[in-house]
Parts: structure tokens; C-alpha cells; sequence
């Protein structure tokens, strides 16, 4: 086949390596790209043409314009509502894949800059993450079938988008799952592995680069998963040219912090290549990346992708580069410039950037291009730090380069000590630099770690910085550790009881969303509301608190700690027509036979898929009152926005008042 490798390592520094990753597109190599590399994650099916919608047409156009390497996943629709039809017209246009359509029109826009001949490498995800939370996700009226052939859909679709590196479709785990179900997904991923690897293999000319993305959930399990993809590929005769192995199911461990789970599962994955190979099979992790990437370098890890600089940007994040933080941008002096990157460099201020999202800019920019700005100069920072990761491996400097970073990021020297465990060396750095700094008192005290600035690669954001104070950001419980889930609980396995019936003192009705921790009460987001309403209403205790569960509908507060309402584990999304009609049917009803008891009934809702459950809802009991009444965005973060918070409890307030003005005018009539 006369193929190249698709990766070779360059130099090493322990575990850590740079290496070339040489790519090929319609049988020609693109130009090689040198690891470790992050690969931002692009949406590129925003709307029904390339011309896009909001950030992603100006973050796109810069991307495609820097040729940059991009990650993009099967199920990127999702996000953009887009109908069977409209996602049909993309992946399966006659004039070309999707990748073909983007440079024809980046390529027409500017035909000087060579983007009609785009030669960044496009990792294709298969967007398995999206099951993560939702395994009744029915994407049958987007051509993917169900069940065991469901990578076939998938495998289409990224064949429609037309990308180089192929994953196929997996089955990410989520910390707390059942034993056997946990297997049962790992598995499954393995097995669509093969059968995709195969398929590949079976076309004409030589082979899709492909990784395979691997799932365990501790080193044992996960080094065991990669060694039986490896001995599954060889037994089926598919050869090992052109294999990758994808590192999946962190970014739940990263969310709460599960360092040390974290960092057993990668070396893990990377003792489990077997040791022919090693040289030649680069590591993907899947999700993780900021402040995080030397970490993950130091541990053998050759390629990331991250969503985040764009995620930060819709927040109005900003990377500070010389703090190392994330701050709030609104916030940032108007004369302030502590960038120099490209994307900042071309305004005038960031009071100019202030002006244009407040409106009061007359220059004709718009606020996608504010939002746009942000993005790439995140991104910018994140490809720096890789950039220096790379250059520390290259000049055999790694530890040094840690125990430095560790000092400026405080957020990540938790990660530093467990690796310092398996490295005596780096255990030695890291004390003489906590002792310099006054962590400790002398060798071997324990550490006490200071509060860290905002972690610059949280998945879970929370509400952005410069929501008010009083709201608090009470800490997510950690109960989403110790707590079993199982996806085995359908619809029919919690409804209300027929009997149940309101408290008698509590008039006021609030439906809140549900939450991935459970309790529902102990989530952020419900305690947030309640706190607040709490401090603001003396009236709280007359509220009744029910949840919208996206599987079950209504779940009144007593029934919280039922197994079946605490180990379920689903989240409700826009797409799933079937589910959000059980939950406008049961929410309904719901509503129909406690009206009478209520004063007011209201839903607080900021997302879109629970909003709109609670929005049709409204529409057959016009009692139920859905707020905020408008949204600039739907999203979980603008649950947290003061105003909308103070919409709500003045809500309630005036209710109150009106009730108590009732009654006590009955009394003295
Ligand atoms: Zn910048």
C-alpha cells in the first residue's frame, strides 16, 4: 500500500514526546503536524449553510484561514436543532462533503489565502459523549439506526462531513455506574471499534488513519481495554498502519477532580499499546486539555481536543496570560491590555470590545465578532502552552517546566503530587518549590493547598463570575462520587403516586429542572435558587418544590431519595421529540390535578430542552407561569442570573402579598 506512518516520535523526555503526525487526504499527505497538538472542536453544521450563524462564522473563518487542525464530532446537529432533512442536505450533497463545502466558500471569500486547498488534519469524532447521560437517545429520524448497528449511522455521517481521523462510535462512562453495566458500554465500544475498523479496512486505497476510543475506569481495567482492542484487531487481521488510541470517559473524572483516576487511566491506556507499537500508536485524550496539557504530555499523551475556549468565550471568559486565570472580560479595565495575540491586537481596546457589547459602538462590529475574539485568543493561550510543553519535552526539561507551571497554576499541583508519588525526581522539585514558597514548613509536612484562582478547563462552569455575589456558589456536594447510577431505569420506573397530594401550607407552586447530583435539593443549581429565594422571601416556606426529571416528568420533593428518582441517570435533550413529549403529558397532568391547590404555579427554567417541555406544558394550563419570560440565550448558566432570580422572587412576592391582602380582608369583612 505503500502508506507512511502515521506517527512517529521525535524526541523524548521520560513518558513525554514530541512526534509527526502525517495525515493523509484523498490518498495525498497533508503537511505533517508536530505533537503534542490540541485540536479545537469546531461545530461546522451550525445553521443550513457554511455562512453560519454568531461566534462559529468568524471562529471558523480564522480557523480555516490558519489551516488549523479541528475536531468536529457526528452529532454536532444536535446542538443546532437541525431537522433529519437539513442534516441530510449537508452529508449528503452531491457538490461534496462538508469539509469540500467549507473551502469552497472560505476559498471564494478570500481566494488569496489557499483555503480552497485547506490542509489542517480533521480528527472526526463520533460525538459518543452525547449518550453520556442520555443512553435513550433516538436518533433514528437522522438516519442512525438503534442499537448495535447505530456506529454505521454514524460512520456516514462522518463520512459526509469528510474528515481524515476516524473514531467510532463509543460509549463513554460516567463515575458510579453499576459494575456490570460499566463492562457491558466498554464492550460495546469495543466491539463498534472493530466492526468500524473494519469497514475502513475494506475500502479501496489505503486505510483511514482511526482511533479507537477506549473507556475504564481504573488503570488495570483501561490497560486490559486497550491491549484487547489491539489482540481483537490483530485476531480479525486488520493490521496496525494508521491506529491511534482515543482515551474517553475523563472529562466526568475531570469535573470533579479525580486526579488520581485521571492519571492511572491514561498511563493505563498507554501501558496497555503493545510494546512493538509504542513508537508508532499516538494517545488522544479525549476532553481535557488547558491547564491540564502538560500534565497529560508528561504522561505520554500526544494529541487533545477542547471545546472550551469557545465554551469560555460564550461566558465572556477571558484567559488573562500573565495570571494564568480565567476572568470575567466585562470586568477588565478598558485600558487594560495584557495580550498581544492577533485576535486582540486588531481592536483598538478593550473598551472598544466593551462598547460593542453594550451597543454603543459605532464602528459596525457586532457582538459575534466580540464573542469570536475571545474564543481565538483562548484558544491562542491554550496552543502557547502546548507550544512550550512541546519545547520543554524537546530540550529534556519537563520536570522543570511542571514544577514551574505548578507554581503559577495552583489549581493543578493536586495533579503534580500523584505524579510526584511515581517519580522521586519530580517529588524532590516539588518540595524544594512549596518550601520556597512557603507551603510547608519543611520537607515532608503535609501540603495544604490555597484556594486556587477560577480552573481554566472546568467543564461544569457554574455561573459566570460576574453574576452577584449573594447567589453564592454554594459547591456541588460530592455525591455524584460514592452515588451508583444505572442506565437501566426507564420512563415507568417512577410516576408520581395517585395519592400523593401538596402540602397543605404550601400555596405556591415551583418547578425547577432537574440536576445531574442527586438529591435534586443538594444540586447546585436547586440550592442556588433556593438559597436565594430563601434570603430574599419570607414566604419561602410556603413554596412547594417539585423537580421536571427529563426521564420521569414531575418528581415532588418527598420522593428525592427513592432509588429509582437517586440512581437514574439522564439528561433531556432537545432532539428527543418522544421523551419531551412524556414530559409535557405527565408534567400536564400533573399540573391539571394540583391547580385548584395552588395560588400560583411557576417553572424557573433556563435550558433548552427542559424549557421547552415546561413552555408547551404552559400552553395547556395557562395557570403555569414559565420564567424568565425571555432569554438572551438558553442555558444552564442563566439559571444563575440575578435578574432572572429577582424576576422570580418578586414573582412570588406580589403573589403573596395579593393572597395575604385577600385573607386578611375576609377576615375583617
Ligand atoms: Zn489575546
Amino acid at each position: 500500500m505503500g502508506s507512511t506512518n502515521l506517527f512517529t516520535v521525535c524526541s523524548r523526555d521520560r513518558h513525554a514526546r514530541t512526534g509527526l503526525l502525517k495525515v493523509p487526504r484523498h490518498g495525498q499527505q497533508l503537511p505533517a503536524v508536530v505533537t503534542p497538538i490540541l485540536f479545537p472542536v469546531v461545530n461546522l453544521m451550525t445553521g443550513t449553510t457554511p455562512r453560519g450563524g454568531g461566534i462559529w462564522k468568524y471562529v471558523l473563518r480564522s480557523l480555516f484561514q490558519q489551516h488549523s487542525p479541528m475536531m468536529t464530532q457526528a452529532l454536532q446537529f444536535l446542538d443546532f436543532s437541525l431537522t433529519g432533512p437539513q442534516l441530510q442536505r449537508w452529508v449528503n450533497n452531491p457538490q461534496g462533503s462538508v469539509l469540500d463545502t467549507y473551502m469552497r466558500h472560505y476559498g471564494d471569500e478570500h481566494p488569496d489565502l489557499g483555503i480552497a486547498h485547506f490542509l489542517g488534519p480533521v480528527f472526526l469524532d463520533s460525538g459518543g459523549f452525547k449518550f453520556l447521560g442520555n443512553n435513550r437517545l433516538d436518533l433514528t429520524k437522522y438516519g442512525v439506526p438503534s442499537g448495535k448497528i447505530a456506529w454505521e449511522g454514524i460512520m456516514a455521517i462522518q463520512d459526509g462531513i469528510g474528515g481524515d481521523i476516524y473514531v467510532s462510535l463509543d460509549y463513554p462512562l460516567k463515575p458510579g455506574l453499576v459494575d456490570e453495566e460499566a463492562v457491558e458500554l466498554i464492550d460495546l465500544s469495543l466491539a463498534n471499534a472493530w466492526a468500524a475498523l473494519g469497514r475502513l479496512s475494506a475500502r479501496p486505497g489505503p486505510r483511514a488513519p482511526f482511533f479507537a476510543p477506549c473507556h475504564g475506569r481504573t488503570y488495570d481495567e483501561m490497560r486490559t481495554t486497550v491491549m484487547r482492542f489491539f489482540e481483537g484487531a490483530a485476531s480479525a487481521g486488520l493490521g496496525t498502519t494508521g491506529l491511534g488510541i482515543g482515551i474517553g470517559s475523563l472529562v466526568p473524572l475531570r469535573t470533579v477532580r479525580k486526579f488520581d483516576a485521571m492519571l492511572g487511566i491514561i498511563e493505563g491506556a498507554r501501558d496497555g499499546i503493545p510494546a512493538t507499537l509504542r513508537e508508532a500508536v499516538p494517545l488522544h485524550v479525549f476532553g481535557v486539555t488547558g491547564n491540564m496539557i502538560p500534565i497529560l504530555a508528561y504522561l505520554g499523551v500526544d494529541t487533545f481536543d477542547s471545546s472550551s475556549y469557545i465554551q469560555n468565550a460564550r461566558t465572556l471568559e477571558y484567559y488573562h496570560p500573565e495570571r494564568h486565570v480565567r476572568v470575567p472580560f466585562m470586568e477588565m479595565e478598558a485600558n487594560e491590555l495584557p495580550c498581544i495575540c492577533p485576535h486582540c491586537l486588531k481592536w483598538q481596546s478593550y473598551g472598544q470590545m466593551h462598547a460593542i457589547m453594550m451597543g454603543s459602538d459605532s464602528s459596525g462590529a457586532v457582538r459575534s465578532e466580540v464573542y469570536a475574539a475571545l474564543a481565538l485568543h483562548n484558544l491562542y493561550w491554550d496552543n502557547q502552552l502546548v507550544a512550550e510543553t512541546q519545547a520543554a519535552i524537546k530540550s529534556g526539561a519537563m520536570l522543570d517546566f511542571l514544577v514551574d507551571f505548578g507554581k503559577v497554576v495552583p489549581t493543578i499541583r493536586p495533579a503534580l503530587d500523584i505524579l510526584a508519588k511515581s517519580s522521586s525526581m519530580l517529588d524532590v522539585l516539588l518540595s524544594r518549590q512549596y518550601y520556597a514558597m512557603g507551603l510547608r514548613k519543611r520537607l515532608g509536612d503535609e501540603l495544604t493547598l490555597p484556594d486556587g484562582p477560577i480552573d481554566l478547563i472546568s467543564y461544569n462552569p457554574g455561573p459566570p463570575p460576574w453574576v452577584a455575589a449573594p447567589v453564592g456558589r454554594p459547591a456541588a456536594p460530592n455525591t455524584t462520587e460514592e452515588r451508583r447510577i444505572s442506565l437501566k431505569y426507564t420512563p415507568d420506573s417512577f410516576v408520581v403516586p395517585p395519592g400523593w397530594m401538596p402540602n397543605r401550607e404550601k400555596d405556591i407552586l415551583l418547578v425547577l429542572p432537574c440536576s445531574d447530583v442527586k438529591p435534586y435539593r443538594l444540586s447546585r443549581s436547586q440550592q442556588s435558587v433556593m438559597t436565594y429565594l430563601g434570603e430574599r422571601l419570607a414566604s419561602v416556606s410556603r413554596i412547594q418544590k417539585i423537580t421536571l426529571s427529563g426521564l420521569y416528568g414531575p418528581v415532588p420533593l418527598e420522593f428525592e431519595h427513592e432509588e429509582a428518582v437517586m440512581c437514574y441517570d439522564f439528561r433531556l435533550t432537545p432532539a428527543d421529540e418522544a421523551q419531551t413529549q412524556l414530559c409535557v403529558m405527565r408534567l400536564v397532568d400533573f399540573l391539571r390535578k394540583h391547580e385548584s391547590h395552588f395560588a400560583l404555579m411557576v417553572g424557573y427554567v433556563t435550558s433548552r430542552a427542559y424549557r421547552e417541555v415546561m413552555t408547551r406544558a404552559a400552553l395547556q394550563v395557562p395557570q403555569f407561569q414559565v420564567l424568565p419570560g425571555s432569554l438572551v440565550k438558553q442555558a444552564m448558566t442563566e439559571l444563575y442570573r440575578r435578574e432572572h432570580l429577582d424576576g422570580l422572587a418578586s414573582l412570588i412576592e406580589a403573589e403573596v402579598r395579593e393572597l395575604d391582602r385577600h385573607i386578611t380582608g375576609s377576615i375583617t369583612a
